[in-house]
This record gives structure tokens, C-alpha cells and sequence, in this order.
């Protein structure tokens, strides 16, 4: 069963916009430079340019925030790096509402963020109780009332809240979830980093779900933490 579950209070806190190198204007560098790299969605650009990325991270890399890279997040994880989170929401809005969302792999709570500040629903699991923990602090004040985080294993979905129109995993499965596969809604949208043949290989891959059945395609080469089964 899933423990933790239940909306985020409101406190107030640290001063969001932040300075200097953390300003909204380096945000917007950094959206430009997703612009330049080839993401045309505006509800992600959108997004991305509203969340404090800078928040998200550890306070010794918090000038590095919104460089194009993966940055420790403690716990031997990492927050994603911003081209690939722009990249993967805009594959699994593209053409469509994000409706109702599903995360695996809160981590610090960056992602979970920008899907919340662009869909009705967020639903995010993390498998690390201190990682949880520690997202739940970065999000409080972002007040962000359609995001519910839970404590638990991913790979078991979140049934009571399904089914989702959209699920996202950032962690790499060796196989896609079945109960994930059941959990998608149909007209739903899952993608995923999945382990491919070749040592430490990983695909991205959408799963499309029609009244007919399941289609599967193979995206761009990614490299993510492994998805490990059970709670920490
Ligand atoms: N979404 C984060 C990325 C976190 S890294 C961001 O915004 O940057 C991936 C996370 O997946 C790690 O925190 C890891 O602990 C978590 N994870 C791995 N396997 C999991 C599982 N089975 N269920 C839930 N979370 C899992």
C-alpha cells in the first residue's frame, strides 16, 4: 500500500524568485536554449520558465541549476536534465490535453512541478522516503494544489487514482510496467526510459493506448537511474 498521500500545505518560506544568477532572466536563457535545441511546445516552454529550477537542487549547485545537466539530488539520484524533462512532457502532451498525471520518480520534485504547472492533475511516487521528503519541502511553497505525491513503488502504479491519460517514468525499466500498461487510460500516452540489449543502452519509448490495443515507439538514446523495485 502507499503511504504519504495527501496534498501539499501551504507555508511561506524562502523568497522564490531567488537573485542574481537564479533570476527569471537565467530561466529564460535557459528556455531559449531549449527553444534552440528544438522543443516548439509553448505549454512546456511555459512551464519550464515558471518553476525555480534553482530550488529543486542541492544549495551547493544552485548556480548551476540551469546549465543543460543532470545534478545530484542526494540519495545517489539526480534531478533531469532540462532538455530531456522538455522533451519527454512535450512527446506525451503533443496533440493532446495532459489530462490526468502520473510520475515515477519524484526525486527532488522538479519535474513533478512543471507537469503540475501545465495539467489538471499531477499524481508523482517516489520509492525513497527522504527523497519524498525532501521534494515535499522544495514544492511547499510553489503551493501547487493539483500535485499529490506518494511514498512508494512505481512499478505498481497508483491504482485508487487511475486510470491516467498520461504517465511518465525517470527512472529506466528493463520492461515497461504492466501495471502501468493497465493503469493508461485509453487515448492515454505513457513514455518511458526503457533498458535496451546492449549494456548500461536505454531508449525512450511512447506507448500510445487506442481502443484497439497498445503501440509502441522507439525515441531517442537517454541515459537515466535504473527503476528499482520496492520502498527505501
Ligand atoms: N523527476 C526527477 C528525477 C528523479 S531521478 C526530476 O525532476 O529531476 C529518478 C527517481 O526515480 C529517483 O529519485 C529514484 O529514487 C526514483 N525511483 C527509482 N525506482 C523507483 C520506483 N520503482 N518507484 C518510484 N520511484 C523510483
Amino acid at each position: 500500500m502507499l503511504g504519504d498521500f495527501g496534498m501539499i500545505a501551504p507555508r511561506p518560506g524562502r523568497n522564490v524568485a531567488g537573485i542574481g544568477m537564479t533570476s527569471q532572466r537565467t530561466r529564460a536563457r535557459m528556455v531559449e536554449r531549449l527553444r534552440e535545441q528544438g522543443i516548439t511546445e509553448a505549454r512546456v516552454l511555459e512551464a519550464m520558465a515558471g518553476v525555480p529550477r534553482h530550488l529543486f537542487v542541492e544549495e551547493a549547485f544552485a548556480s548551476r541549476a540551469y546549465e543543460d545537466s543532470a545534478l545530484p539530488i542526494g540519495f545517489g539520484q539526480t534531478i533531469s536534465q532540462p532538455y530531456v524533462v522538455a522533451r519527454m512532457i512535450e512527446i506525451l502532451i503533443q496533440k493532446k490535453e495532459p489530462g490526468k498525471v502520473l510520475e515515477i520518480g519524484t526525486g527532488c520534485g522538479y519535474q513533478a512541478a512543471v507537469l503540475a504547472s501545465l495539467a489538471a492533475e499531477v499524481y508523482s511516487i517516489e520509492r525513497i522516503r527522504g527523497l519524498l521528503e525532501r521534494a515535499r519541502a522544495n514544492l511547499r511553497e510553489l503551493r501547487l494544489k493539483n500535485l499529490r505525491l506518494a511514498h512508494g513503488d512505481g512499478a505498481a502504479g497508483l491504482e485508487k487514482a487511475a486510470p491516467f491519460d498520461s504517465i511518465i517514468l525517470a527512472a529506466a525499466a528493463p520492461e515497461v510496467p504492466q501495471a502501468l500498461l493497465r493503469q493508461l487510460a485509453r487515448g492515454g500516452r505513457m513514455i518511458l526510459p526503457l533498458r535496451s540489449g546492449a549494456a548500461g543502452a536505454q531508449q525512450l519509448i511512447l506507448i500510445e493506448r487506442s481502443a484497439r490495443g497498445y503501440t509502441e515507439t522507439a525515441l531517442d538514446p537517454v541515459r537515466f537511474v535504473p527503476l528499482r523495485a520496492g520502498k527505501a
